[in-house]
């Protein structure tokens, strides 16, 4: 058996709060979430860091990690704006061994929830949360049913 935690969530062999999966990569809310909808995107494909991860791969979790952004802003976590982070490596700080994106939301003026968040890193809510992405990537893709406001997927 994988003993890598994210290759079993991958495979639905671990507990993950899923936001969206297609054939090549998932995306699951963070256990120690940063701020509300911290969000971690990795490919489905076992790949320790980017030495080894096939570069149109890398582009579509970059992709995905885009249209989490936008649906965040649109869903009811109301927030501003996000941090895209991808700590390659343990010299900078990876502490997984098999590549994610971590799409971290954030609001103006939200430097001290930031940083007590990053601190405690306590979960709330995880379901509702994921409900509320999910709507909100429905609404972007509602805006894509538009031609004048399509967002390329
Ligand atoms: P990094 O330091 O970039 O490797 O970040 C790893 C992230 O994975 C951390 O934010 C952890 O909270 C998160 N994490 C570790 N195990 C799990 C898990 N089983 N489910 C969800 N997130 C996890
Ligand atoms: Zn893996």
């Amino acid at each position: 058996m994988n003993d890598c935690v994210f290759c079993r969530i991958a495979a639905g062999e671990a507990p993950a709060t899923k936001v969206y999966e297609d054939d090549t990569l998932c995306a699951f809310l963070d256990i120690r979430p940063i701020t509300r909808g911290h969000t971690l995107v990795i490919p489905k494909q076992h790949a320790a860091e980017l030495e080894d991860l096939d570069a149109e791969l890398g582009a579509r979790i970059f992709r995905t990690g885009h249209r989490l952004a936008l649906a965040i802003r649109r869903s009811s976590l109301a927030t501003d704006g996000a941090n895209l982070v991808l700590n390659d490596g343990t010299a900078a700080f990876q502490t997984v061994p098999h590549v994610h994106l971590h799409v971290v939301p954030r609001k103006h003026g939200d430097i001290l929830r930031f940083a007590k968040g990053f601190l405690l890193r306590r979960s709330h809510d995880p379901v509702g949360t994921a409900a509320a992405i999910r709507a909100g990537m429905a609404a972007l893709d509602n805006e894509g049913e538009d031609p004048e406001e399509r967002v390329d997927r």
